[in-house]
Parts: structure tokens; C-alpha cells; sequence
């Protein structure tokens, strides 16, 4: 029986998880709650890799986590819950398995561009740009076919992009950050702004635009618009063969029919007439696959590192 590797996708709700084949095909995936945050979790992961042991032979490890990760350290720099900051997974995990098991580490959204970038129905090229809008704005970036991680992991944060100086507060403690203009959370505040003062505001301006209200299309064109503005940044930096929209909004048809005619109206430097866009392909199980693409590139010393 040849050696196996696992990916791990460790969210806020669930952890997701499977085998991972050299083509990128899942076997035997799973999901379970999250029991916890950062150290809390140390243990259910270590359960988890233990279930899977039992079955295969497991040689490597890719485990995607929420939040940067330093690339030379694997000790995560940067997360929106402080339970993770200064963990170092890895090590942590190593205390309950054999140490001849390779465990390697990375973002979630990073993991997930990686996986788009390898198996994806739209790869192509070796620069990516994965621009996830769920509730939030988050994404990876590929660049010259390695994943970009920076110089203290919090690389391709893409939602913290500084849009517009001065703008409005961000979570993260700046103004003016890409996601206060162009996500789920943008769109729902956009639809109150114009009168849809509901729970489902966003979901129902997206509903009326649909149905041809002409003030619900405005205000999510207005959305996509922003969404295309920052594209258009990150596309002079690092002209991508292709960009791809993930995430419950990125990827409803009709938001991304709006961002199709904002792209369309986009002046772009030459010799870029324009960008294509296309949906990401893999769905909830990228940030598995690419955890595990990663993990093994790692082993085999092919560089994966910006
Ligand atoms: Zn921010």
C-alpha cells in the first residue's frame, strides 16, 4: 500500500478533510464541528489524523488554517481570532504523532488559490488571482507559479487591500479597506442604504435586481464595481492569465453577471485588452486539496514559496 496525504481545512464551524490524490481527486472526505480555536483544536486535529492512520498509511500532512502563516517559522503571524496567533501547529501536532509524518502548514485562502491554480477547471498560466466574496473579501494570489505568502505570512491578504484613504473603518483597525466596499457585508449595507431595511437586505436587493428593479441593479452594480476596482489594482501588479471569483456572492450567477459588465467597462494597460473571470471550480473542498498539494511540494523541495 503506497503512502498517502492528507489535507485539512481547519474553519471557524467545521473541519473539512480527505485524501488527496496526486491529480487532485478527494477520497474519503469528511467534515466535523469545530470544537474549538487555535490550541483548543490541537487535539480533535491530531483525533482526526489518527482516524485516517488507522485506514492508510500516512506520510504527510497539509493543514490549512485561518490566518497568515510565517513561511520560514510556520508559526501563524496574523488571524482575526487571537486564539491562533503564535501557534505553531506543527509542532504542536508532533507531540501526538510519529515524527515521520511531514506536517506542513499554511493559510486557508492561500491553500484554496493554490488548489485553483493546480487542478482548477479555468487553470491556466502560472499567475493566479482567487478573489473570494463571501460575507467578507478574501482571496490568494499565484504568482509566477508560486504561492505568494510575503514575508511574515500575511501576503495575499487581499480583502485588506487600502481601496480608498481615509474610507470606512475595517475590522482589521485601518480605513478604507477593499471588503467595506465590495463583499456580502457591502451589498447588505448597500441595500439598507437605499431603503431595503431588512435581515436579508443584501439577498433581497440581489433577488430584486434580478426580477429587473432598476435601483436594486444600481446598487449591486455599484457593488461589483468596487469589487472590479480592486481586480483592476492587483491585475497591474501581477497580470494573471485568468481571475477567479469564489465565495456564496462571488459565485451566484447574477452578482457575477454584474462584475462581468464592470470588468467589461475596465480600461486596462495594455497589451491586456481584458481579464477573463470565471468562477472558482473546487468549491468547499480547495482549502483541502490545496493544504495537501502544498504539504507534499514542501517534501519534495519544489519551491512553492514567493
Ligand atoms: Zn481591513
Amino acid at each position: 500500500m503506497s503512502s498517502a496525504t492528507l489535507g485539512l481545512d481547519i474553519g471557524g464551524t467545521k473541519i473539512a478533510s480527505g485524501l488527496v490524490g496526486l491529480d487532485g481527486t478527494v477520497a474519503e472526505a469528511d467534515a466535523t464541528p469545530t470544537l474549538g480555536s487555535g490550541r483548543q483544536v490541537v487535539d480533535q486535529v491530531a483525533e482526526i489524523i489518527d482516524t485516517y492512520r488507522t485506514r492508510h498509511p500516512i506520510d504527510t500532512v497539509g493543514l490549512a488554517v485561518p490566518g497568515g502563516v510565517d513561511p520560514r517559522t510556520g508559526i501563524i503571524t496574523a488571524a482575526p481570532n487571537l486564539a491562533w496567533l503564535g501557534l505553531d501547529l506543527a509542532d504542536r501536532l508532533h507531540t501526538h504523532l510519529p515524527s515521520s509524518i511531514f506536517v506542513h502548514v499554511d493559510n486557508d485562502a492561500g491553500a484554496a488559490a493554490w488548489a485553483e491554480h493546480r487542478f482548477g477547471r479555468h487553470r491556466d498560466g502560472d499567475s493566479l488571482l482567487l478573489v473570494t466574496v463571501g460575507t467578507g473579501l478574501g482571496g490568494g494570489v499565484v504568482a509566477n507559479g508560486a504561492l505568494v505568502r510575503g514575508f511574515t505570512g500575511a501576503g495575499g491578504e487581499i480583502g485588506h487591500l487600502p481601496l480608498l484613504p481615509g474610507g470606512r473603518t475595517c475590522e482589521c483597525g485601518s480605513h478604507g479597506c477593499w471588503e467595506q466596499y465590495a463583499s456580502g457585508q457591502a451589498l447588505h449595507r448597500a441595500a439598507q442604504a437605499a431603503g431595503w431595511d431588512t435581515a436579508t437586505a443584501g439577498y433581497d436587493i440581489l433577488r430584486a435586481a434580478h426580477q429587473g428593479d432598476s435601483e436594486a441593479a444600481d446598487v449591486v452594480a455599484g457593488v461589483a464595481a468596487h469589487l472590479v476596482h480592486g481586480i483592476m489594482i492587483l491585475t497591474a501588479i501581477l497580470d494573471p492569465a485568468r481571475v477567479l471569483l469564489g465565495g456564496g456572492l462571488g459565485t451566484d450567477p447574477l452578482f457575477h453577471f454584474f462584475v462581468q459588465e464592470a470588468a467589461a467597462q475596465a480600461e486596462l494597460t495594455p497589451p491586456r485588452a481584458r481579464v477573463p473571470l470565471h468562477p472558482a471550480s473546487l468549491g468547499v473542498m480547495a482549502g483541502v486539496i490545496g493544504a495537501a498539494d502544498l504539504a507534499r511540494h514542501a517534501t519534495c523541495g519544489i519551491a512553492t514559496r514567493a
